[in-house]
């Protein structure tokens, strides 16, 4: 099969699930001339030719990029992200720019200026967020692989919803240059496919310093794919009570012991843990997070790209207006509340307190992993939930993402592989590994699988 034939193939799908599914907000229509260079060179690399979808919040060359947001309906950008680099470079078509949340805020896409994506399962839930066009694209069968971003679980909290996988690499094991900041101490571009092997195989391409983010690392990039085995004997699992979660679907729990008892028939070991500042992890998260975002955000005031207000007086107006009019609620409401802990009055009791609190949780989840390699849990408390059912309650949307915190607050390698159903939907099973151990996590996916 050719490039080209697999490139129509994906654009075709896509097309027909527009209207149902909403999985895209812009479609490449230079994919298939891309896919056609591909035949033509006769790359040799297992990406070459293969159709993936782009989380909407990384740039591309030519191809609108939105971040879901109304502020930037128009954004054409002239460079390219490093990891859209470097899959051109490995063959890999970009079919198009996946829905998300509006600038990657929020948990189930339904704050995308775009209007939400669904999920394929069931057309009356959400596919999770914030990368649920990604996700539902991948559960679909529009596209093999997706690129996502995680900030606090953007890509597994979607990946469980929509019973694929997907995995969310160390902080600084993927360059973000050229990926819309929402909060820079926390987002990490990752991967999601159906097939554990797949996304691999694209970690492998998009993993690697660059020199144009010095947070990037040095490290040494392994083949995560060539690498992927099941073994799991000897493997010390630790399972932090509080991952138990009040709440917790009944079946989500269930499936998740199952498949701890799966490992353990394995020959893995399986223990529990205590994490006892976990509690307190999302609304650290929620202060630290929205403390980055009101800074990051502050690029879009209405005069370098992106919209701007009509009808204005003063250099004043053009960036209130511009703003007020371009950015969504609960883009707004980070603001809000990140210019708010970080305010002089604030800041000791908000901002600097939660960046204390990070630093305790973070020395709790090491010194886990000082004697075990993985921590595992549930990667959601229930399964997809009802669209419009959380959108009006932002708390009980936020409370939502307690499991997928833990690891963007230590910065660890993360996974969630399809584990079960409960309700007729997917479950996650959530896999935490040792910085950049993410052969580690990917085997125990791949031996799952
Ligand atoms: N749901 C979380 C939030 O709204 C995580 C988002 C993300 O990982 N990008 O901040």
């Amino acid at each position: 099969i050719t490039a080209e034939a697999l490139t129509n193939q994906a654009l075709d799908n896509i097309k027909d699930d527009a209207e149902k599914l909403n999985t895209f907000i812009t479609v490449n229509d230079k994919a298939t001339e891309d896919a056609k260079k591909v035949d033509a060179e006769g790359f040799n690399d297992l990406l070459a030719g293969i159709p993936i979808g782009i989380k909407d919040n990384i740039v591309t060359n030519g191809i609108k990029t939105t971040a879901a947001s109304k502020i930037l309906y128009n954004f054409m950008p002239v460079y390219s992200a490093t990891v859209m680099e470097k899959l051109a470079a490995a063959g890999a078509i970009n079919v198009g720019k996946t829905n998300l949340d509006e600038f990657a805020m929020g948990s189930s896409t339904e704050t995308s200026y775009y209007g939400t994506s669904v999920n394929p399962w069931d057309f009356s839930r959400v596919p999770g967020g914030s990368s649920g066009g990604s996700a539902a694209a991948v559960a679909a069968g529009e596209v093999v692989a997706a690129l996502g971003t995680d900030t606090g679980g953007s890509i597994r909290q979607p990946a469980a919803f929509n019973g694929i996988f997907g995995i969310k690499p160390t902080y600084g094991r993927v360059s973000r240059w050229g990926v819309i900041a929402f909060a820079s101490s926390l987002d990490q571009v990752g991967v999601m496919s159906k097939r554990v092997e797949d996304s691999a195989t694209v970690l492998s391409v998009i993993a690697g310093h660059d020199d144009k983010d010095s947070t990037s690392s040095n490290k040494d990039v392994p083949d995560y794919r060539a690498d992927l085995n099941k073994d799991m004997h000897g493997v010390k699992i630790a399972v932090p009570k509080e991952f138990w979660h009040e709440g917790t679907h009944p079946d989500v729990l269930d499936n998740v012991n199952k498949a701890l008892e799966a490992y353990k028939k394995m020959g893995a070991t399986v223990e529990e843990v205590s994490l006892p500042t976990l509690k307190h992890a999302v609304e650290v998260y929620y202060v630290l997070a929205s403390s980055e975002a009101s800074s990051n955000l502050q690029r879009y005031d209405g005069v370098r790209y992106g919209y701007r207000a009509k009808d204005v007086k003063n250099i004043k107006d053009l960036f209130v207006n511009s703003r007020s009019e371009g950015f969504g609620d609960e883009v707004k409401r980070r603001i809000m509340l990140g210019t708010f802990s970080l305010s002089a009055g604030a800041y000791d009791a908000y901002f600097k307190k939660a960046a204390e609190v990070r630093t305790i949780f973070i020395n709790e989840m090491n010194d886990v992993l000082k004697d075990y390699d993985l921590i595992m849990g549930p990667s959601t408390t229930t399964p997809a939930f009802k669209i419009g059912e959380k959108v009006d309650d932002p708390l009980a949307m936020y409370m939502n993402d307690i499991l997928t915190i833990p690891a963007n607050l230590a910065g660890l390698p993360a996974a969630s592989v399809p584990a079960g159903l409960a309700d007729g939907m997917p479950v996650g099973l959530q896999i935490i590994g040792k910085p950049f151990a993410e052969q580690d996590v990917l085997n125990a996916a791949y031996a799952l699988q």
